[in-house]
């Protein structure tokens, strides 16, 4: 319980170290860093403060989407970053509550926002029938907006089918390695680890323990971990029994925590069956407790910035009250 209060503190203490450098103009941020922002981390349920899964991180003046759930482009908006500037995107799997925001984001960033520059997707086995299947859904739209100013060019998408665990992508600073897990009904599933200047984030996607989480996961700066938790009424219930399997369970979670020392855990992909708002974020971190990790851990919330320097900084989502809109082809943020 001691511990766990210092590990509270600490916590404590370096959010609020992080609300003071939050200004920090946008571009100045060294080549070296690492800049995570989750823009989504719930599951498939409604939930007012959490959209579906999507996590970007930016590094070495690119960025990378991984997943694109309900809502992306709002959050996107939300956190003052270009959507123009997503033009790679990875899918840890195809359930629909991790691809149903692509169509906004592929469409509205093009029409609305001026995007000149096709996307490049990496997905599982099944990923380019999907992506056949929207761009077939939006052929009235394509059709008829595309003029001289809005190039369909710009809407082409390349594909990259994931077979295996395999390094998918890499430039002269980021290396991006995918590698299976097991979801079940969800399969086949990826996790991926992503690397820049000797930083390493690793994320579960969707699965239940798997031994690449901790083999992966070994000492990496960041984990963002899915998680699954039940009040005990929904715990026992027969249609939850499937849900649990496929999912990381707070058990699960503390074992690859503890395995693999993380600098920084996150949840994200937060599933809680009886356990809404803050008395169950809170329930998630003393049920982790219980099961003996008591290292850093935050419970993610739509927003939120995790940034990588020689420390690692969390920056908690700013107030979005006056922010403008974003409705022209004009310059926004970085
Ligand atoms: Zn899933």
């Amino acid at each position: 319980m001691k511990l766990y209060s210092i590990c509270a503190l600490l916590l404590a203490a370096t959010i609020y170290i992080q609300t003071a450098l939050a200004d920090t103009p946008a571009g100045q941020a060294d080549a070296a860093t690492v800049k995570v922002t989750l823009l989504g981390t719930g599951g498939p349920e409604m939930s007012w403060n959490r959209q579906s899964m999507a996590t970007l991180i930016q590094a070495g003046g690119e960025a990378y989407l991984f997943d694109s759930g309900r809502g992306v482009m709002q959050r996107l908006y939300e956190t003052r970053t270009n959507p123009v500037n997503v033009r790679k995107i990875f899918y840890t799997h195809l359930h629909n509550d991790h691809i149903e925001g692509l169509p906004n984001l592929w469409m509205a960033s093009w029409f609305l926002l001026g995007r000149t520059t096709p996307y490049d997707i990496w997905g599982p086995t099944g990923t380019q029938a999907m992506i056949s299947g929207m761009q077939q859904m939006y052929q009235f739209d394509i059709q008829h907006r595309a003029n001289a100013f809005n190039d369909p060019e710009a809407l082409k998408i390349k594909v990259h089918e994931i077979t295996g665990e395999s390094v998918v992508y890499s430039n002269s600073t980021t290396r991006i390695t995918a590698f299976p897990v097991e979801h079940h009904d969800g399969n086949p599933a990826y996790g991926y680890s992503f690397e820049h200047a000797g930083k390493r984030v690793v994320l579960s996607g969707d699965t239940t323990y798997h031994p690449n989480l901790v083999k992966y996961g070994d000492h990496a700066d960041v984990i963002i971990q899915n998680i699954i938790a039940m009040s005990p009424e929904f715990e026992h219930k027969p249609e939850m029994q499937a849900v649990l399997a496929k999912l990381t369970t707070i058990r699960q979670a503390a074992k690859i925590f503890n395995a693999t020392r993380p600098g920084l855990a996150v949840y994200s992909h937060i599933v809680k069956k009886g356990m809404s708002g803050s008395a169950g974020d809170k329930l998630l971190i003393a049920r982790t407790r219980a099961e003996s990790y008591l290292g850093p851990l935050l419970v993610g919330e739509d927003r939120t910035v995790i940034k990588l320097t020689d420390k690692i900084e969390v920056l908690p989502p700013a107030d979005i009250t006056e922010l403008p809109d974003m409705d022209k082809k004009a310059k926004y943020a970085e």
